[in-house]
C-alpha cells in the first residue's frame, strides 16, 4: 500500500464509519482468518462493522474468534442485504473481482459504499477506492497484519486476531511449505505467537477434526486418481454419487487436490468435483514450479487465482469435462515438460 492509499485509509477510519467485510464465495481459512481478524481489529477501534459471508464454510474454521457473528448472505439474506445497503466503508478480502461473490455481486455493485480491496490474487479489477494487491504475499492475513502495521496499531493485536490471522496464513502456505512463504511471513507468525496465537492448538482444531466418512472419502479419490505421466499430471474426480455415499459436508475435499503433487515427476495436479445442485464441475488445480494454473484455469475454465493454486468451473458434465481438459492437456505437453 503507497503513503498516499495509507493517508486515504487513515482519514476514513478516523471518522465512524459503517463497516462490512466480505470475503469470497466458499471462504477458506485465509478468507475467514482475514476477515475475523479485520473485524476484531476495526471494532477495537470503535467502528460499527460487520462480516458478510457470500454463503457457509467448513465445520474446520467455525471456531475461529467472531465466527458466531458471521452474517450468511444465502441464510439471513434480508439482513445480509441491509447491512451492505446501509454500508460506508465495504472491504473485499482475498479476492480481486465481483463476481467472485457469486449471488452477493449485483449487491455490491449496487452499494454506496468506498471499496478497500485486501488481496493476494493475480489480476486484480479495478472497482476499489484503495487496492492493495501484492501477488508476492502469502495470504491475505499477512496483508492484514501489514495494513494494521501501516496504520502502527499493531500494539491492537490481541490473541483473537493473532488466532485469526495465524490461521489464514498456515492454510495459504500449506502450513509455512509454500514458495510463497517468505522470512518476513515467519517474522509476522513469531509475533502472532508471541500475541497470543497458540499454534498448536490451531493446527489440531483445523487439521485434526477428520471424520471417518472424509478418511473414506478420501480413500475414494485417491482410487479415481488418474496419472499421467507423460503430461507430468494426476488428476482426481469426485461424483456428486461418491460425495453422497461418504456424507459429504463443505470442507471435505479440502487439501485431496495435493495428494497428485506428492508423486515423483508430477508438476500438475487437479480435483474435478461435481456439483450437482450448482449444475457445475468445481475444479480445484495445483503446480510446483513455473507453470501457471492460474492462466491454465483463466484460459479454459473460467477461474483463475495464483501461479500455483487456482480454481474453475465447467457446466458441463463430469464426461465431457474430462474430455475436453484431455485434448486442452495436450496442447500443453512442452509447458509442462520444459
Ligand atoms: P481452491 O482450489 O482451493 O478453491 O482455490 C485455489 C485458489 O484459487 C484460491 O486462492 C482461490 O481463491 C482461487 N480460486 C478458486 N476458485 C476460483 C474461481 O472460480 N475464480 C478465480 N478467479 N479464482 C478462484
Ligand atoms: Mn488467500
Amino acid at each position: 500500500m503507497n503513503s498516499a492509499d495509507i493517508t486515504t485509509v487513515k482519514s476514513i477510519l478516523s471518522q465512524p464509519q459503517k463497516i462490512v467485510i466480505v470475503p469470497h464465495r466458499n471462504p477458506d481459512g485465509d478468507a475467514m482468518g482475514s476477515c475475523l481478524a479485520l473485524y476484531a481489529f476495526l471494532k477495537e477501534k470503535g467502528q460499527t462493522v460487520h462480516v458478510v459471508a457470500p454463503n457457509d464454510y467448513p465445520k474446520f474454521l467455525k471456531w475461529l474468534p467472531g465466527n458466531d457473528t458471521v452474517i450468511n448472505f444465502e441464510k439471513e439474506n434480508s439482513q445480509a442485504k441491509e447491512r451492505i445497503d446501509q454500508a460506508t466503508v465495504i472491504f473485499t478480502l482475498d479476492f480481486n473481482d465481483l463476481s467472485r461473490v457469486g449471488q452477493m455481486e449485483t449487491v455490491l455493485q449496487e452499494a454506496n459504499a468506498d471499496f478497500i480491496m485486501i488481496d493476494h490474487h493475480q489480476q486484480p479489477s479495478d472497482y476499489a477506492k484503495v487496492t492493495y494487491s501484492d501477488v508476492t504475499m502469502s495470504s491475505t492475513c499477512e496483508m492484514v497484519y501489514n495494513f494494521i502495521d501501516f496504520l502502527g496499531e499493531t500494539s491492537l493485536i490481541d490473541a483473537d486476531i493473532a488466532t485469526n490471522l495465524y490461521t489464514g496464513i498456515m492454510t495459504d502456505t500449506g502450513s509455512f511449505k509454500y514458495r510463497s512463504t517468505s522470512s518476513k511471513t515467519h517474522r509476522v507468525v513469531a509475533e502472532l505467537i508471541d500475541k497470543g496465537a497458540d499454534n498448536m492448538e490451531i493446527h489440531q482444531k483445523v487439521f485434526d477434526t477428520n471424520s471417518p466418512s472424509r478418511l473414506h472419502l478420501l480413500g475414494i479419490a485417491l482410487s479415481n486418481m488418474v496419472i499421467l505421466p507423460e503430461y507430468r499430471t494426476a488428476y482426481i474426480t469426485l461424483s456428486q454419487d461418491e460425495l453422497d455415499q461418504y456424507d459429504f459436508k463443505k470442507g471435505d475435499t479440502e487439501g485431496f487436490v495435493n495428494y497428485g503433487l506428492t508423486l515423483e515427476g508430477i508438476i500438475f495436479a487437479l480435483i474435478f468435483i461435481e456439483n450437482r445442485e450448482e449444475g457445475i464441475i468445481k475444479i480445484s488445480l495445483r503446480s510446483v514450479g513455473d507453470f501457471s494454473v492460474n492462466e491454465f484455469a483463466r484460459a479454459h475454465f473460467n477461474g483463475g487465482g495464483h501461479t500455483n493454486a487456482a480454481g474453475g468451473r465447467s457446466e458441463v458434465s463430469m464426461e465431457e469435462t474430462i474430455s475436453k481438459f484431455n485434448e486442452i492437456l495436450k496442447t500443453y505437453k512442452s509447458k509442462l515438460n520444459p
